[in-house]
């Protein structure tokens, strides 16, 4: 049976979104295609296949059923034209930039993108003769200005890692089209539960969906969604670049999908609460959460971002690193892990997590305080957490 998921909540997009026709044998769940390659006894259709003019797959670097499945979930929940998957969150993020990147071309982003993505922006992009240029990243008017001197990409992160800030993607994008430019914003954080860059006016959104889309810290992947066209190119060089996502990772991403919308209500909630919390603890300096009235972006949080303010929080406790390796171990219930965006809690500092490729001067530089604490709230009773906490600041 077809089923139509494009008008339904986006739990039931969750779930059926990318499986609405019967699977082979009958199955109830997206069976795991580990194959190589797909074999033809006929060469007339094999050819067919292989020319695009009829449906099917040849090989698994190109394409794939499992993995066909999961582009379609995640395409449709991020309400896009079309998807392509990857081996990794920076398999998409490199894919897409060197996809769209020639040399002399100006792409305009901000200082606070991933630390991975900001080394593609340091040190292999300009190889290749692409100029740079990193804002200040609440400083619309700036990004504004240098994205009016012309560029080809405007690169957004929004909340940011590990500081939590926010960009007006709707303002932005607006900047970036009248320039002429392609937007693109990594969703990773908010995920399509709380946000719709594309809807906001991105011309793509890119995901680690090694993150909160898997949401169980056991498989690695990546997806970018976008226009036809656009997703096409992208596919087009990852499939010679090599860059695929592996059949049994999508399926693992596939299980973690179908409970999204569920996970990320109750990180959503659990999250406002620690934050809450956390604010008001004498031991605590700062807390970066959008969701908080003190955020100096909530207003742009609220507008942006319905359904919620996602799982991740970063604070600052009074003291300095050694304080940070005082206190993370007493926590009871966190994997001290660089990883974020699973069901259980994790908790790391940027020095050893989002930002161990840069330097502890670029850090202080990038606003990055040596006691700050990166959170990624899992679902645990909150109560459990914050009862945790409690007891590792006292
Ligand atoms: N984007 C963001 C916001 C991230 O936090 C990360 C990883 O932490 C990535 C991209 C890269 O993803 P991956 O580790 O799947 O390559």
């Amino acid at each position: 049976m077809k089923r139509d998921v494009s008008q339904t909540g986006m739990g039931t997009k969750t779930l059926w979104a990318g499986e609405e026709e019967r699977l082979p044998y009958g199955t109830t769940q997206v069976p795991i295609v580990q194959s190589v390659a797909f074999g033809y006894d006929d060469l007339d259709e094999w050819q067919s296949v292989a020319l695009g003019k009829a449906a099917g797959h040849i090989y698994s670097r190109n394409t794939n059923p499992t993995v066909a499945a999961f582009e379609e979930k995640v395409r449709l929940l991020e309400g896009a034209e079309a998807a392509t998957s990857f081996a990794s969150g920076m398999a998409a993020i490199s894919n897409t930039l060197f996809t769209i990147l020639r040399p002399g071309d100006r792409i305009v982003t901000v200082k606070d993108t991933y630390g991975g993505t900001n080394q593609l922006f340091r040190e292999f992009l300009p190889q290749i003769d692409v100029n740079v240029r990193l804002c200040d990243t609440t400083d619309h008017e700036q990004i504004e200005a240098e994205i009016r001197k012309g560029c080809r990409l405007v690169y957004l992160e929004t909340p940011t890692n590990p500081t939590l800030k926010v960009m007006d993607i709707a303002r932005l994008a607006q900047a970036g089209h009248a320039a002429g430019a392609i937007v693109v914003t990594d969703n990773t954080f908010a995920t399509p539960i709380n946000q719709w860059p594309l809807e906001l006016g991105s011309d793509l959104v890119l995901h680690s969906a090694s993150k909160f889309l898997g949401g169980h810290a056991d498989a690695l992947g990546g997806v970018v969604c976008g226009a036809k066209e656009l997703i096409h190119a992208i596919f087009h060089y990852r499939e010679i670049n090599g860059a695929t996502l592996d059949p049994f990772a999508a399926y693992l991403l596939l299980r973690g999908l179908k409970t999204l919308e569920i996970r990320i209500e109750r990180q959503n909630a659990n999250a406002l609460k620690i934050a809450q919390f956390l604010e008001q603890h004498p031991a605590i300096a700062r807390v970066n959460y959008p969701g908080l009235l003190s955020h100096p972006q909530h207003e742009i949080a609220r507008r942006q971002m319905p359904g919620g303010f996602g799982g991740m929080m970063s604070f600052v406790l009074r003291g300095d690193y050694e304080t940070v390796k005082t206190f993370l171990p007493k926590l009871k219930f966190a994997h001290r892990a660089a990883n974020l965006g699973s069901v259980e809690t994790i908790v790391g500092p940027p020095a050893t997590t989002s930002h161990v490729e840069v330097s502890k001067e670029d850090r202080a530089a990038m606003g990055i305080p040596e006691a700050l604490v990166r959170y990624s709230t899992g679902i645990e009773n909150v109560t459990d957490l914050i009862a945790d906490l409690e007891q590792a600041l006292a």
